[in-house]
């Protein structure tokens, strides 16, 4: 239930006009967020790549209905990728396609994704996936990118029911996938109302598609120690080689799993949001974590 109100209240533009609004709700945001400005999440890469971690860099935001707008979001890509290439760091970006324009028109955001994916050369670039209504664009926008450049990958949600069929076709494209459980409130039609439904269908899921990598390539992306645990399992089990595979964890969640992981010697990819359109984002994690909210709450009350 908290889950839902939180999920509602991510998509709603008064409650975003409220929280944002506080100093303090920033303040409890860098959390999960590097900061605002890109030199913030620059500095945090550096910081994680010297502690052994990968990283992977969203300038955050979404639902973009200005052309000029998404001008400004390609530049601020591009830039991010000229850093990524000068300061050697071992990273690579996250985008959204309604931050490029997808609302406007699918043109449009074919466009700008072009214009990212030319200047990424072979900069891994994934292209996040949205609530339900954005899916099967989502993936006809990646399957095409894919056929002009091997270094775009794209998200698959076990809360969807369709997902393992997708996962399926996408495993014998030897596509990039990152598995995660969905961030998103879905009708029950077609998404599994009951988390152990959600996780009993990622661990299939992984179990398919490991078969297949390489060339395909797996990002398990997840803090939930269960699924590492099975994915763990299914590597051992078909003895998959690195070159497959990696594990990724959002900033600021499980830091010190991420090191652990990365010790045992597994390529772990933290994802660094940054940007000032930071509210769809926090939110979503206040609701994947109701301790979170009690922890937020405390902070703003305290000051
Ligand atoms: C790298 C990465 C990229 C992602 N990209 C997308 C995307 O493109 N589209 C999309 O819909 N979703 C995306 N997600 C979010 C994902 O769908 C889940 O909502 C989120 O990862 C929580 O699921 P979980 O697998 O961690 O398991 P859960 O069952 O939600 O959590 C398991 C355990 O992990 C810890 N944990 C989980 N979330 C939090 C949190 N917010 N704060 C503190 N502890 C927490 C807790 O200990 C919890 O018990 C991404 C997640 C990651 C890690």
């Amino acid at each position: 239930m908290l889950r839902k109100i939180l999920l509602y209240l991510s998509q709603a533009g008064w409650a975003r006009a409220i929280v944002t609004h506080f100093f303090l709700a920033r303040r409890v945001a860098r959390r999960f967020v590097a900061g605002e400005k890109m030199d913030d999440a620059i500095q945090v890469t550096h910081d994680l790549n010297k502690k052994g971690l990968l990283v992977t860099l969203d300038y955050l935001g979404e639902s973009v209905q200005q052309v000029e707008d998404t001008e400004d979001v390609v530049n601020t890509y591009c830039q991010l990728l000229h850093r990524i290439q000068s300061e050697k760091l071992q990273a690579s970006i996250s985008l959204k396609l309604t931050h490029l324009g997808l609302d406007i028109s699918e043109e449009l955001c074919i466009n700008n994704l072009r214009k990212i994916l030319l200047v990424a050369g072979d900069i891994p670039v994934t292209i996040d996936m949205e609530s339900s209504h954005y899916t099967d664009i989502t993936l006809r926008i990646f399957r095409q990118m894919h056929t002009e450049f091997l270094n775009v990958g794209t998200v698959i949600q076990s809360a969807l029911r369709r997902s393992r069929e997708d996962m399926q076709q996408l495993a014998a494209e030897g596509a990039r996938i990152r598995l995660c459980k969905g961030a998103y409130l879905e009708p029950e039609t077609i998404a599994f109302p009951k988390k152990s439904d959600v996780d009993a269908h990622y661990i299939a899921i992984m179990d398919d598609f490991l078969q297949h990598v390489p060339p395909a390539y797996l990002d398990i992306a997840t803090h939930d120690e269960a699924m590492i645990t099975a994915a763990l399992e299914i590597i051992d089990k078909y003895q998959v080689p690195q070159a497959g595979y990696e594990f990724q964890m959002l900033y600021g969640i499980r830091s010190n799993r991420q090191l652990e992981l990365a010790k045992a010697g597994y390529k772990m990819r933290v994802y660094v949001p940054f940007g000032t359109a930071w509210y769809p984002y926090f939110m979503r994690r206040l609701a994947e974590r109701p301790a979170n909210l009690w922890f937020f709450v405390r902070s703003v009350v305290r000051g």
